[in-house]
């Protein structure tokens, strides 16, 4: 994942803060990541200012938000590659599939109905090739 922070921050009018370039970093050496794993990543730093740094690279499109009802609020560094996750049911991992060319359609299916689309987002639960293994 090559975003230069600094350039990006710049572009948006932000200043670039140690802070900021920090937890970039952090955030970026996760997969998917709630608050609170960068909370406990970054102890020396206040809540409240982790909280606004979240919000403001998700405000910049950095970041992009994944909530399935109240279970569910992680956050994952917006890519070029369109994809989705699956959810293993049993050890709860998340995985992501390529979903380019399903989530392409999506617009059109709603258009069908009069429904203009504003996001989306899927979430496939089954069981991963450990524990379907394990179970066998
Ligand atoms: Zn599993
Ligand atoms: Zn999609």
């Amino acid at each position: 994942m090559d975003m230069d922070i600094e350039r990006l921050l710049k572009s948006h009018g932000k200043s670039v803060t140690p802070e900021r370039k920090a937890i970039f970093e952090g955030m970026s050496g996760l997969r998917l990541f709630r608050v609170k794993d960068l909370l406990a990543m970054f102890p020396n730093t206040g809540r409240a200012s982790v909280f606004r740094t979240v919000q403001l690279f998700a405000e910049m499109g950095l970041l992009r938000k994944l909530s399935f009802g109240d279970r569910w609020e992680y956050y994952e560094i917006a890519t070029d590659s369109h994809h989705e996750h699956f959810e293993c049911g049993k050890c709860h991992a998340i995985f992501r599939f390529d979903a380019g060319f399903i989530c392409n359609s999506l617009g059109y299916l709603a258009r069908k109905q009069w429904f203009f689309l504003q996001s989306h987002q899927i979430l496939l639960s089954g069981t991963c090739s450990v524990c379907y293994q394990n179970h066998a």
